[in-house]
């Protein structure tokens, strides 16, 4: 059954259909006409299910689960939800199950036609909400559904799971879950990612068919559900679960390793965070540091600031997590898109061009010096602290933060309170102001940052979020890329420290252009960090200068495109270039086997970027005309934008294949030929090539001879030098 992907993995037990969710006990609805006597309920309802949320939020070691959890609970605080529910007992008589039920749905509703695809999928954070009420108010008379989840291992079944009958599930036994039309932005989806637990969407005709109690393998990195999957799949995703193990050790091994260039330049690779309980993810993913933690995620969704004990708390917990690594505290940042209503900041017209950032600090100056007194605290055995102010645009607003630094230092001392001995004041380069300024604000701080997503807005006058202008919301825009060059090569000049932490840091399609400006730190998503680190030690500073010099000369973005697509294609020749892209006994048993093998082998190798795509891409050529060529030979071949370098790999299957129906000779050697998608002609000249040499008994018979990896690679590449 083929839908959506929503968390990768494998995973395969028996399928276990959940209904839909039992209705609330009708004789509630019905009932009752004391309306103080229901908003009472209603009232005594919500304060249960608020600290029921809290605390589950504060014992959730998950830094996810916790973020959804407080999602919910805002929710259910929002005041109009409140007054809603209280009119339709007191005004329209409504008992109060029945008025929950009813807000929820218009509020519900309301979400369903947002144009934005995450705010729909919060209606059914909505539905969650209205149903945990639900339970308070009847004493727990529903049952929930994931407690009818058999004793074994169980992939679940259902149109929808709310995020909490997700938590409330026993991990241990859950294999996978099938959902109907769920979004991979909704929390229920991004929960089975952080959880690990593999998870596809289906169509709803493809999810009725599912018979319970089926045998189901879920595919969560294609979207596939297998019913009732037969000998040769089961084996198939054996070998892919195997592969994707290995993957995991591979990219283990990578996160362990310094950042270098190829040419040996060093450069830190960091992560952004948003709170303390995302630090392991950092270190697990390799982070030298924390490039950027957002502070400002503690101070949203509540309804009064955190106190400077709770500040503390949650700064020196990240520094302790960090021990002798760095972390670059960025201030408040909210205003904008980000509002805090308990500021009382007047609503704007335009509020990414508003009062946000450090334009508000003047005005909530206590505000701001106690998160500074926190943060003073908060520096761990190091004594040195790093803190960085976000959208500056001019010199003065420096000079206010460092005053308030100052003040709230002096504030610390006064309490006989110890704070940072070193402290480092930096400011994110986010505006084009900051930008063409930078040698003025070098006088004033001691590093910088660039804001990429934000100074890409501003330079192009495009909303970060625009659905229809993302032409030219793109980074390889001549006009950006200039200021960033500009701004880095003034930042150079002034001998100051500078990093990245935009989405473009952790893109490795961008690297070589990052690589050639000459950061000195790179800060992404903790994931993005393994497989920038393995860019990187590909990439040649000198010939990333010149790729950018290049770049800068460019009159449109597409050109920009071009010139960095053909250079990330160059790779080493187009040769089996290393040992692990020979196998010469493998098990496999069908050319399924065989082309998957191969292409876990290339991706383990680093010279692609997804197996299932390019298996796809193999497999589409492989079904217009069959590919062996007689003379026990397949020549497999596919082009896709997955390839990051023309590369032939070779496997040699322990007892022949049998490629096709009509198949004359079965395949004892199978050649692959991997080709990116900008790869020109480059596949057909390699299949011409090798196709000419199969002609020759003598070259087939060193492949099929050869006692070792090295004597094949030694054939090939011949074959391949030859021309
Ligand atoms: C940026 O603007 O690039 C940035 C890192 O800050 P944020 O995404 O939090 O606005
Ligand atoms: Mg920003």
């Amino acid at each position: 059954l083929h839908g959506h992907a929503l968390a990768p993995g494998i995973g395969s037990a028996a399928a276990v259909l959940l209904k839909g969710r039992a209705p609330l006990p009708r004789r509630f609805a019905a009932g009752r006409k004391d309306a103080k006597r229901e908003a009472e309920l209603f009232r005594e309802a919500r304060r249960q299910v608020e600290a029921e949320l809290r605390s589950r939020a504060e014992r959730s070691g998950d830094a996810v689960a916790a973020g959804i959890l407080k999602a919910q609970l805002a929710i259910l605080r929002d005041p109009t939800f409140g007054e809603q529910v209280s009119n339709r007992i007191v005004k329209g008589k409504l008992p109060a199950g029945a008025a929950i039920e009813k807000t929820a749905a218009g509020f519900a509703a309301l979400m369903q036609r947002s144009p934005s695809a995450y705010l729909r999928e919060r209606a059914a954070d909505l539905r969650d909400i209205a149903f945990m009420l639900g339970e308070k108010l009847f004493g727990k008379q529903a049952p929930r559904r994931a407690s009818l989840l058999p004793r074994g291992k169980s992939v679940v079944v259902a149109d929808v799971l709310s995020p909490s009958e997700l938590l409330a599930c026993d991990r241990r036994r859950l294999r996978g879950l099938v959902l109907g039309q769920v979004g991979p932005t909704s929390h229920t989806a991004i929960l089975a990612r952080t959880l690990g637990i593999p998870a596809v969407s289906l169509p709803n005709a493809a999810l009725a068919s599912v018979p319970d109690g089926a045998e189901l393998i879920v595919d969560g990195r294609r979207g596939l559900a297998l019913v009732r999957p037969g000998a040769p799949l089961k084996r198939y995703y054996r070998l892919e679960e195997e592969h994707q193990r290995r993957l995991g050790q591979r990219r283990s091994r990578i996160a362990a390793q310094p950042a270098t260039t190829r040419d040996g330049v060093r450069l830190e690779v960091a992560a952004n965070i948003a709170g303390p309980a995302e630090a392991g993810a950092a270190w697990k993913n390799g982070a030298e540091g924390i490039g950027l933690f957002r502070s400002e995620f503690l101070f949203l969704d509540r309804e009064a600031p955190p106190s400077e004990e709770e500040q503390y708390q949650a700064y020196s917990q990240a520094a302790r997590s960090a021990g002798k690594r760095r972390i670059i505290f960025r201030t408040l940042d909210v205003g904008g898109d980000k509002p805090l209503p308990y500021l009382g900041l007047p609503r704007e017209e335009n509020p990414f061009l508003g009062n946000r950032a450090v334009r508000f600090y003047d005005e909530h100056a206590d505000l701001i010096r106690c998160q500074l007194r926190a943060l003073l605290r908060a520096t761990g055995r190091s004594g040195h602290l790093k803190i960085m102010v976000p959208m500056v645009a001019a010199v003065g607003e420096v000079r206010l933060v460092r005053r308030l630094l100052q003040a709230a230092a002096g504030e610390l001392r006064e309490r006989n309170v110890p704070s940072a001995r070193h402290v480092e004041l930096g400011i994110m380069i986010e505006t084009p102001a900051a930008a063409l300024v930078v040698d003025s604000l070098a006088r004033e701080v001691e590093f910088f940052s660039v804001g990429s997503n934000d100074l890409l807005q501003y330079t192009m006058a495009v909303d970060r979020g625009h659905p229809a202008l993302a032409g030219l919301y793109d980074p390889l825009q001549p006009a950006f890329l200039r200021l960033l060059t500009q701004a880095a090569a003034q930042a150079r000049k002034a001998r100051r420290w500078l990093g990245i932490c935009g989405e473009m840091a952790g893109n490795t399609e961008l690297l070589p252009l990052l690589v050639g400006i000459g950061f000195d730190e790179l800060s992404m998503v903790p994931a993005a960090i393994p497989a920038v680190k393995e860019r990187l030690a590909h990439l040649d500073k000198g010939e990333c200068r010149s790729l950018l010099r290049r770049a800068l000369r460019c009159g449109e973005a597409a050109e920009v495109a071009a010139l960095l697509g053909e250079f990330n294609g160059q790779g080493t020749a187009p040769a089996a270039s290393g040992p692990e892209l020979v196998r010469l006994d493998s098990p496999c048993r069908t050319p399924a086997e065989a082309i998957k093998e191969l292409c876990g082998m290339l991706e383990l190798a680093g010279r692609i970027s997804d197996s299932p795509a390019l298996e796809e891409a193999v497999w589409k050529r492989e079904e217009t005309f069959a590919t062996d060529l007689g003379f026990g030979f397949a020549l497999p071949h596919g082009k896709s934008p997955a390839v990051r370098a023309a590369t032939v790999t070779f496997l040699r299957p322990r007892r022949p294949i049998r490629w096709s129906a009509a198949s004359t000779s079965p395949v004892k050697g199978v050649l692959l030929i991997a080709v990116p998608e900008k790869g020109g002609e480059e596949h057909l000249r390699l299949i011409a090539g090798l196709s000419r040499r199969l002609m020759h008994e003598e070259f087939r018979a060193d492949l099929l001879s050869a006692r070792s990896t090295g004597a094949v690679l030694a054939a090939l590449r011949a074959c391949l030098e030859e021309k």
